[in-house]
């Protein structure tokens, strides 16, 4: 029998606001003429983050790359030194390090949380190294108390890339307020999203000012620049659509909860299949539904299931495979792991993150059910 076919469910699809609730704030802007270079609704929005995420200093940027190459300048680590950092991430942050001229190396992961394991990220330290970068990759979140040891052992920086973690809190305790700073990518996939946008927050206020001239040329007023900044800045257009959409973010985000549930209830007890860690103190931030699929256990591998699910109109991803020691400029890379077989390698194969989104109906939910369940690759 041929799978039934629907419309395409995608692994992500974007808060957008209703265009009526758009359409004032772009008169506002419009008739003000003032576009972008830190107008009313950029003020605006990050004055609302800062209440948001819980720290005192949100700086927005246009992207989240550019967040994380700014944070990482504003480091001012020394120059070839080296940043320790997780694979299994998105290629931004392994780039924003070689891109800042530091050397990015790279880590294992945790079986269990999928985030940089803090003993191998231990064994990786050299005389050399300058700080590590752990990514709550997924939503779960890193072993922040392991990491901040290790800084305060080694005196090194310890920053997040929290592009999947908005909103997350861990013992109540805002995400943001772990490391020196964390980054966050505004970009059309992840949950709170301004098309494109990113966000440097972090919990001392001293910061506000010299990424306030990174982010632009370095420029203090009409006579004077002080910094070698870049252009960073976000348009008021992309902040009017944050300012709607921070308001419609906690309800995406208990439609995603549903969801959670749903696929657990057929997912949970499945030989071979694994959900995200289980963390009881977080609030999860609901970016992805990460399944790990163990093919000797579950008789199926991810690349069976992400096939079969593709044929049904439903494209799961694999985030992330390729891992970054895959990427042609990291080949040469170290990876650091206490085991022959470092944890990465085999997430990489197994792991499949399944459409999550307000926009995943029911027939969506059924159709992904019955080729978990019913044993078939057609
Ligand atoms: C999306 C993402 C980024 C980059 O964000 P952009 O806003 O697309 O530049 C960085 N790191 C991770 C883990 C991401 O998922």
């Amino acid at each position: 029998m041929e799978p039934k076919m629907s419309d395409p469910v995608y692994v992500a699809s974007p808060l957008l606001p209703d265009l009526d609730q758009l359409a004032p704030l772009l008169e506002e802007i419009w008739s003000s003429k003032h576009v972008t270079n830190h107008g009313p609704m950029h003020q605006k929005l990050e004055a609302e983050l800062s209440k948001h995420l819980g720290v005192p200093t949100t700086m927005l940027f246009g992207n989240g790359t550019i967040a994380l190459l700014t944070a990482l300048k504003f480091l001012d680590l020394p120059p070839k030194s080296e940043v320790i950092t997780t694979p299994l991430t998105f290629a931004a942050t392994a780039h924003a390090i070689a891109w800042n001229g530091l050397k990015p190396v790279f880590a294992d992961v945790d079986h269990t949380t999928l985030t940089l394991d803090p003993e191998s990220v231990e064994l990786a330290i050299t005389e050399n190294t300058s700080a590590i970068i752990g990514v709550h990759v997924y939503g779960t979140l890193c072993d922040v108390d392991a990491l901040a040891r290790l800084g305060a052992k080694y005196n090194l920086r310890v920053i997040y890339d929290a592009a999947h973690a908005f909103g997350a809190r861990k013992s109540g305790i805002p995400v943001s307020q772990f490391g020196d700073a964390s980054i966050f990518s505004f970009h059309a996939t992840k949950l709170f999203n301004t098309l494109e946008g990113g966000l440097i927050a972090s919990p001392n206020e001293d910061y506000k000012e010299r990424i306030y001239f990174l982010r632009n040329f370095g420029i203090k007023n009409e006579e004077e620049v002080v910094d070698i900044g870049i252009n960073g800045k976000m348009n008021e257009v992309q902040a009017a659509i944050g300012l709607l959409n921070l308001k419609a973010v906690e309800q995406e985000k208990a439609r995603r909860r549903e969801l959670r549930a749903r696929y657990t209830s057929f997912l949970s007890g499945l030989d071979g299949v694994r959900l995200a860690a289980d963390q009881p103190d977080v609030e999860n931030a609901e970016q992805y539904f990460p399944v790990i699929l163990n093919k000797a256990q579950f008789g199926r591998s991810r690349d069976d299931i992400y096939e079969a699910l593709k044929r049904r109109n439903i494209f799961a991803r694999k985030y992330f495979h390729p891992i970054c020691t895959d990427f042609v400029p990291y080949q040469s890379e170290q990876i650091v792991s206490t085991k022959n077989m470092p944890v990465a390698e085999e997430v990489k194969s197994q792991v499949l993150c399944l459409p999550y989104h307000s926009g995943v109906g029911v027939d969506a939910v059924d159709m992904i059910a019955e080729v978990f369940l019913n044993g078939t690759t057609a």
